[in-house]
């Protein structure tokens, strides 16, 4: 296996998730400058957002996070989730001390699902399933294609263009449960606000939004 792992890293030097650059030796999983450098939510920093009883996140939406997040999400990069996640769940076990029950996402259509090969926040909310031993769950379903979210500015336009996209998936019941919802990235928090209001007409008792990044 060691062999293996000489080989491959020779073949494909490992990079920094954030900042793309190949890793010196001694550096693990991201390079020693983004370590430092990159915008970190303070805890106790925190906003408010409908239907959440809570909207955490390791990191604020700029910078390296946001190159990092652009390299995850559109350049292949599905294997950032495991470091990206692992930021994740620090967050939660840091920064959350109410108890849940279950880990869940924001999905994407299906469709542009297919044309990525992975849905981001399925895939974050897996690992932080992983790593903090919480079930993870599919719950939600996006029933109508929305334009991209970021193509949009006004914050009235992004919450009219998600109402209704999304819905519990049919026959769930979450009675009583409490959630850690998983997204990418909050902006205005209107499809985070959008999937908890789905989850809570399901039954959830508590909603709590995490995600790897969020705008000011
Ligand atoms: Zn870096």
């Amino acid at each position: 296996m060691r062999l293996l792992r000489f080989l491959l890293d020779l073949l494909y030097p490992p990079k920094c998730p954030f900042c793309g650059r190949v890793l010196e030796r001694g550096e693990e999983g991201w390079c020693a400058s983004c370590q430092e450098e990159l915008p970190w939510v303070e805890p106790g920093d925190t906003r408010a957002v409908d239907f959440c009883d809570a909207c955490l996140s390791p990191l604020w939406y700029r910078g390296g996070a946001r190159e990092g997040m652009h390299r995850y999400k559109f350049g292949g990069g599905r294997g950032h989730a495991e470091l990206f996640g692992l930021l994740m769940a620090q967050c939660l076990q840091d920064r959350w001390e109410e108890s849940a029950d279950l880990i869940t996402w924001t999905p994407l259509h299906p469709k542009r699902r297919r044309e990525r090969g992975y849905d981001q926040a399925e895939l974050l909310a897996r690992r932080v399933g992983e790593l903090t031993g919480l079930t993870v769950e599919s719950t939600l379903e996006k029933v109508r294609a929305t334009a991209v979210q970021s193509e949009i500015s006004e914050e009235e336009a992004r919450k009219a263009n998600v109402k209704d996209a999304y819905r519990a998936l049919p026959g769930l019941d979450l009675a009583g449960k409490r959630i850690i919802l998983i997204d990418d990235v909050v902006t205005t928090g209107a499809t985070l606000s959008e999937c908890a209001a789905a989850l809570r007409q399901a039954g959830a008792a508590s909603v709590a939004g995490l995600a790897f990044a969020r705008a000011r």
